[in-house]
């Protein structure tokens, strides 16, 4: 028997209900109606058209990551990371005082002595280097060496004799035989060492048979001394004997009437006294007050300088 058109109506709409039932499940006829879900499109998208449905609403959901400048704006508030090291330049600008004060502490612990104790002594090493070299007189052919000075360049005495003997012309040093001997103990006497004068002579080289130097020699020889008596800058000057005292204080007078009594020497104080020499000589002459009028002139040097005046002699 033929299907009535109210059955075949019946088996249309069972056929389309499962139709239906079946896009269901398959989760097609969800798709065009929620749209929203991304993750669900994601994993749909391929399989359904509703991929183009997602692509199509991309724009709206990709927006922000696009607006990633969030995202961008991290490396730009890295920046402030990079920065870091500019911000880390205070953090070095802050050490540089720190490595500079103590290079610049210490200066003023060296400045005062060393520098000018190591300029002197410069300074005197090349007028030593010239006089070793220097053959401006006659005394030079007769020399065994040139005897330049001892004693410490930063001392306020200055004891100035005359020339070299024998013993000093052998050694190169000044005041070494019997007469520098007699010298270092009234050094001794006065409380001071060798650290605490200087010692030079008029001229650097022997003259034979302990002569005194001529004028041509005393001329040519004393730019040297004058020279190291700049270098030195001593507060006094002992001048030992009549040439040396002579010399400096461009003086006639005899050494009676100059010891004992202050002198000046482009503004230094000038004190002459008897050359220890001279006091060997006489030392056995009873009448003979050299001795004493040494130690006098010396007491009157400490005072001088403020130091502290032994009550006798040693
Ligand atoms: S005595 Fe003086 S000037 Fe004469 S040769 Fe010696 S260093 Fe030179």
């Amino acid at each position: 028997m033929d299907a009535s058109p109210r059955d075949e109506l019946l088996q249309l709409i069972r056929d389309l209900g499962a139709q239906l039932a079946w896009q269901r499940e398959a989760g097609l006829v969800e798709v065009p109606t929620q749209g929203a879900t991304p993750v669900a499109r994601a994993a749909v998208a391929p399989v359904v058209v509703a991929a183009p449905a997602v692509i199509a609403q991309a724009p709206a959901a990709v927006t922000p990551p696009v607006v990633a400048p969030p995202v961008v704006a991290a490396p730009v508030v890295a920046a402030p990371v990079v920065a870091a090291p500019v911000v880390a330049a205070p953090v070095v600008a802050a050490a540089l005082p720190a490595r500079v004060t103590p290079a610049v502490a210490p200066a003023p612990v060296v400045a005062p002595v060393e520098p000018a104790a190591e300029g002197r002594s410069a300074a005197l090493r090349v007028i030593q280097g010239e006089v070793r070299a220097c053959v401006a007189c006659k005394l030079a052919p007769t020399r065994t060496q040139t005897v330049f000075a001892r004693g410490n360049p930063d001392a306020r005495i200055c004891f100035i004799g005359e020339g070299p003997g024998a013993d000093e012309d052998r050694t190169g040093l000044p005041f070494v035989g019997v007469a520098g001997q007699l010298l270092d103990r009234i050094i001794a006497a006065m409380r001071l060492s060798e650290e605490q004068v200087y010692i030079a002579n008029i001229v650097k080289c022997r003259p034979p048979n302990n002569r005194v130097p001529d004028h041509e020699e005393m001329s040519a020889c004393t730019p040297f001394l004058l020279r190291q008596l700049e270098v030195v800058k001593p507060d006094v000057i002992v001048a030992l004997g009549k040439t040396a005292t002579a010399f400096l204080l461009d003086s006639k007078g005899s050494m009676t009437s100059m010891r004992g009594r202050w002198h000046s020497w482009k503004g230094v104080a000038v004190m002459p006294t008897w050359h220890p020499s001279y006091v060997l000589r006489v030392r056995d002459d009873p009448k003979s007050t050299a001795r004493a009028e040494v130690w006098t002139d010396m007491k009157l040097v400490l005072e001088r300088l403020g130091l502290p005046v032994p009550a006798a002699r040693g």
